[in-house]
């Protein structure tokens, strides 16, 4: 896709995100790889006021070009595009129920088999750092390690994919598998799959779906 489109898809996916209320208002970001470096929306502006111009580019580096500041996250969009190339997006959400649990600073345990969607056998937590810091953006990668989301504490949810599209489908499964969760939580001691179950849904999902 040209810029001029990645643009206009990388709104449209805000927009999307805003909708499936994995956020509101000016509350998370989203980023999609474009050339050199990454195009990263606005800073503190919420999805239904961002135009096409408000979108930052920026290149591994961090030096930008637009009219715009970047997202204050702009060091985890950037250190997941340059540490994992497999990567074509990134999406930061406070999602409620994905907050909720990231409040409580644990990892979330294989009690889904979905858990695996996310690359691994649990979703890790990152711990906490202030917003916007290199601090954050070092706990995250760790916690992404072999992972394509994690919880961020006290703070949200992160996730990244090889595009956007892909990127808004597994932060919408994290979120439902944290609202599962929570709710399970309400009522009893959720059950866990086995570590030898949740290998052969990993291998599983090599092929599953539409994956050859
Ligand atoms: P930005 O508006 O700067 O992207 O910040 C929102 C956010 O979620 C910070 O973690
Ligand atoms: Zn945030």
């Amino acid at each position: 896709m040209k810029e001029a489109e990645l643009r206009r898809a990388l709104i449209d996916t805000a927009l999307a995100a805003q909708r499936e209320k994995l956020n509101r208002g000016a509350s998370g970001n989203l980023s999609v790889r474009c050339g050199d470096g990454f195009l990263v929306t606005p800073s503190g502006m919420s999805a239904t006021e961002q135009r096409a111009d408000d979108v930052v580019w920026m290149d591994m580096g961090g030096n930008v070009r637009g009219t715009r500041k970047p997202s204050s996250e702009w060091r985890f969009h950037r250190d997941l595009y340059v540490a994992r190339p497999e990567f074509g997006a990134v999406l930061h959400a406070h999602a409620t129920f994905a907050t909720t649990l990231a409040c409580l600073g644990r990892d979330i345990p294989p009690f889904h088999y979905m858990i695996a969607a996310a690359g691994g056998k649990t979703i890790r937590c990152a711990p906490y750092a202030t917003f916007g810091t290199q601090a954050l953006s070092d706990h995250a990668l760790a916690a992404m390690e072999g992972r394509k989301a994690c919880l961020l504490a006290n703070h949200g949810l992160l996730v990244a994919e090889s595009s956007l599209d892909r990127a808004l489908a597994l932060a919408i499964e994290v979120e439902s598998l944290c609202e599962q969760y929570c709710l399970a939580l309400q009522i009893g001691t959720p059950n866990l799959l086995p570590d030898a179950e949740m290998d052969v849904v990993l291998g599983k999902f090599k092929t599953y779906g539409q994956a050859t």
